[in-house]
């Protein structure tokens, strides 16, 4: 049959079409009023869609610009920061903090788990300057108690921040980001938001503005208080990616239509298609016999599943590439050939979810060898659907 190209993988996701039309036609400079009218509406509206009232920065960079950018601006050579890991994107915070000189201890927890907020609060001693963790660990699959971890850290006072790596998390997640307390959400313009890679957005607490004044690691691409100046004037410090900004005002543009013309209705939209994508997927892959790889905490962003007994997942992702040019994506590091993940976050429907669970229905057979029920995962997902609508229904009236 005709193949068309579909991405699943948890970013680059599918580019929104309206955004698309919004990059092929741009042209402004950047240090223009046009462009600052853009600049401002962008900042505005992503605030919304965070949904805090702190200040919002967009940085021209990938989301791990962001991550760099918060530890550099929060911490000083030798401070003592609780790292929270249970994938790579953990490891990846371990990493930065101890190339900018931080004393890091971890709290880790299997990947493919979450961790004990016993044991986050037991390391949670006096002194610890930051805390870094994801919203959902976007190499396994799970999802991370932001506001349990939060509420720890809120109880230690304004010297502990909480840095949250949000890049699958924001539109896949409910946060209330104020309420909680959280002083950095990293956002990345590649995952839900729907537009190509190449912007990082975040907002920073008053806190954290105020941790700035102190802390004396090095930076100066990555320097928050230049952008925060600058962006009080509708601009950024350097030269912006400027045609993603156009991709990012049509795709905020959306979020908003989603919500009957109000950004944080769209963006709990977004989430809750998120969540009935991944129960969908679930379901549809238990229902084939295969197993999650984040069972106990499953994120909404995306499903990890494991490749059956003997299977190298590098040859379903290869299989669903090849008969149906779907991408999906490989484990990560020591999980590459184990699991294969389905992503969720963002421009997915159910003609998508459906779609992907029937090709891994014909990838199983075709990889095993063994007989697989055919529809039995759709049926699942159908069910976990149906369920869905009439909850909905029953729910209006
Ligand atoms: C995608 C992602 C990142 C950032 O990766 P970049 O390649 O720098 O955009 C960081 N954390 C998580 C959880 C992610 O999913």
């Amino acid at each position: 049959m005709l193949r068309k190209n579909r991405l699943f993988t948890p970013g680059p996701t599918p580019i929104l079409p309206a955004a698309q039309t919004a990059m092929a036609s741009f042209a402004m400079h950047h240090r223009t009023a046009e462009f600052r009218d853009l600049f401002s509406r962008v900042l505005a509206d992503l605030r919304e869609f965070i949904g805090t009232k702190n200040d919002v920065l967009v940085l021209s960079s990938s989301g791990t610009g962001a991550m760099e950018g918060s530890v550099s601006n929060l911490t000083s050579p030798g401070d003592k920061v609780l790292v929270l890991s249970a994938g790579k994107f953990g490891e990846r915070w371990r990493d930065l903090a101890q190339a900018f000189g931080c004393a890091v201890e971890m709290v880790t927890a299997p990947y493919g788990e979450t961790f004990s907020l016993d044991e986050v609060r037991r390391k949670l001693t006096p002194g610890v300057r930051a805390v870094f963790v994801q919203a959902t660990e976007s190499s396994t699959g799970a999802r991370h108690d932001v506001e349990g971890i939060a509420r720890l850290v809120r109880a230690m006072g304004d010297d502990t921040l909480l840095i949250v790596d949000a890049i699958t998390g924001l539109g896949t997640t409910h946060f209330d980001v104020d309420g909680w307390g959280i002083d950095v959400i990293i956002g990345g313009s590649q995952k839900a938001l729907m537009i190509p890679p190449g912007l990082a957005y975040c907002a920073i607490s008053e806190r954290a503005w105020k941790r700035m004044e102190t802390t004396s690691s090095p930076r100066y691409y990555f320097d928050f208080r230049k952008e925060r100046k600058a962006a009080a004037k509708g601009e950024a410090a350097f030269t912006p990616a400027t045609s993603l900004f156009a991709a990012l005002a049509a795709a905020l543009d959306f979020v908003r239509d989603m919500g009957n013309d109000d950004i944080a209705a769209g963006r709990e939209a977004l989430v809750n298609n998120a969540e009935l994508a991944a129960e969908m997927t679930r379901a549809g892959a238990q229902a084939l016999g295969m197993k999650l790889f984040a069972a106990s905490s499953p994120a909404a962003a995306l499903t990890a599943i494991q490749s059956p007994p003997g299977i190298d997942s590098g040859a379903m992702v290869k299989e669903f590439r090849e008969s149906f040019a779907a991408v999906v994506a490989n484990g990560q590091g020591e999980m590459r050939g184990k699991l294969f993940r389905i992503a969720h976050l963002g421009y997915y429907d159910y003609l998508d979810t459906i779609g992907i669970l029937a090709a891994l229905e014909h990838v199983l057979a075709s990889v095993t060898g063994k007989a697989v029920e055919y529809g039995a995962a759709v049926r699942a997902a159908q069910e976990v659907y149906a369920r869905q609508m009439s909850l909905r229904t029953s729910v209006s009236v």
